[in-house]
């Protein structure tokens, strides 16, 4: 057995400096988001297992091998693999389905049985946004532009490309779909285990195979955009022309499917080389089917998703926001006897003002003095016997270590210099 001292393989602890950063994707992921609309909101971590199994269909990885599943009582439950199920199932049981369009921003854990590597990890976490009830080809650019402005922001946009297809409607789908299981039944025994069973069950997923005699076969496949009626060609026109006033350059990519079942018209994702060979940052799509196939009104939908670990991962590697945090924090450092009630009555003062407060207590004077100093603040209040004495604050400023002492009441003012709002 592993040691149980070590984190689950598959997971990682976020200490505070590296969840710095994915705070910070977050936090800059959400007020992009609020720019467009979008209010943020949460669902539980885990729901039914239907929720997920019945959505993103019998042959997805996510399905057949991925999900952290288990027996409570009577109830299977299964831990998110994704928000998107999720985020419809409480739209649904919410009854928001009268209050179009929804939009919605989420961020938080995800969880996948896959196996762990760079870029890929058991508990991870995501970002996203869903838009319901807009089947305008509008929605779509809105998605789109949202990503990409999230992803200038975050400073990425230079390193990610733009890739586009669209799936069609179920009608031109349908087409295809014959005409995929005419040809792949002509190379059947040359496929895969895992595709033989997708032929039958969903053709259109082999597309999606990372086998490399899949790919072989694949790459003579016939052409999605071959079969599209028109609903689905205008729908696409719709889009491209949305991102080329925009001024969002983007590649078609033909072989785009995405790995789960309930996309239609326009899939997207913005990939990377900088990740070795988790290169998807960013991956989103239209699930115009979704909201009725979970039991809700017929309801279009529209969504991405983002990995805030790979997110942060090529900022690292862009060396991006690694600058350190500059801590705004103060330290009062206690002299004498007396001090150490009077540094409490200050700390209490000061963080009823909004200022961060330290206070050095442990160690002899030496020894705090030491410890403040490691600590890179901007700024120390020593507090001893004279100063308590004389209603005074010694205020050193440790970048430059001068110091000088003053009555308390200057506190506040003198202060502001080092107080980074
Ligand atoms: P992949 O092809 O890499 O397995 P996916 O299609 O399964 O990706 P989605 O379900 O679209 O991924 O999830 C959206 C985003 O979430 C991905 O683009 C990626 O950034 C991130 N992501 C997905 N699975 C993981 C994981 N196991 N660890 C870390 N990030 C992940
Ligand atoms: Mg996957």
């Amino acid at each position: 057995m592993a040691s149980t001292l070590q984190p689950v393989r598959g997971t990682h602890d976020l200490l505070p400096d590296s969840y710095a950063q994915h705070r910070h994707v977050i936090e800059s992921a959400e007020a992009v988001a609020r720019l467009y609309g979008f209010a943020r909101m949460d669902t539980p971590i885990f729901e039914f297992t239907e929720v997920f199994k019945r959505t993103l269909g019998d042959t997805s990885d996510v399905v057949t091998k991925e999900m952290y599943t288990l027996m409570a009582g009577e109830e299977s439950i299964t831990l998110r693999p994704e928000f998107t199920a999720a985020i419809v199932r409480a739209f649904i049981s919410n009854k928001l389905t009268q209050d179009l369009p929804f939009k919605a921003f989420y961020a938080g854990p995800a969880f996948r049985y896959e196996r762990p590597q760079k870029g890929r990890q058991r508990q991870f976490h995501q970002i996203g946004a869903e838009l319901l009830g807009a089947a305008e080809p509008m929605a779509d650019v809105e998605m789109i532009a949202l990503a990409h402005h999230t992803l200038r922001v975050l400073g990425l946009s230079d390193t990610v490309t733009l890739e586009i297809n669209s799936l069609g409607d179920a009608e031109s789908r349908a087409a295809y779909r014959e005409a995929l299981v005419n040809y792949f039944s002509q190379h059947a025994s040359k496929l895969s285990a895992d595709s033989q069973t997708r032929l039958t069950k969903n053709p259109l997923r082999i597309l999606d195979s990372k086998d490399a005699g899949d790919r072989e076969i694949i790459a003579g496949a016939p052409a999605l955009h071959e079969h599209y009626n028109d609903a689905s060609r205008k729908h696409l026109a719709g889009v491209l022309v949305g991102l080329s006033a925009l001024g969002i350059p983007y590649a078609m990519n033909e072989k785009l499917v995405r790995g789960l079942d309930y996309y239609s018209h326009t899939v997207f994702e913005f990939t990377t080389d900088k990740l070795g060979a988790q290169g998807t940052v960013l991956a989103g799509g239209r699930y115009d089917g979704l909201v009725k196939l979970m039991g809700g009104p017929d309801t279009p939908g529209i969504g991405f998703a983002a990995g805030v670990e790979r997110l942060v991962g090529l900022r690292d590697t862009l060396q991006v926001g690694r600058e350190k945090e500059v801590s705004n924090v103060i330290a009062i450092i206690p002299m004498g006897e007396t001090s150490e009630a009077e540094a409490w009555m200050l700390a209490q003062a000061l963080r009823a003002e909004g200022i961060a407060v330290d206070i050095a207590y442990k160690g002899n004077a030496k020894k705090r003095f030491e410890r403040v100093n490691k600590k890179q603040l901007t700024a120390a209040i020593i507090l001893g016997d004279e100063e308590i004495a004389a209603a005074n604050v010694t205020l050193k400023d440790l970048k430059t270590g001068t110091q000088e002492t003053f009555p308390r009441a200057q506190l506040s003012e003198k202060l502001k210099h080092y107080v980074i709002r």
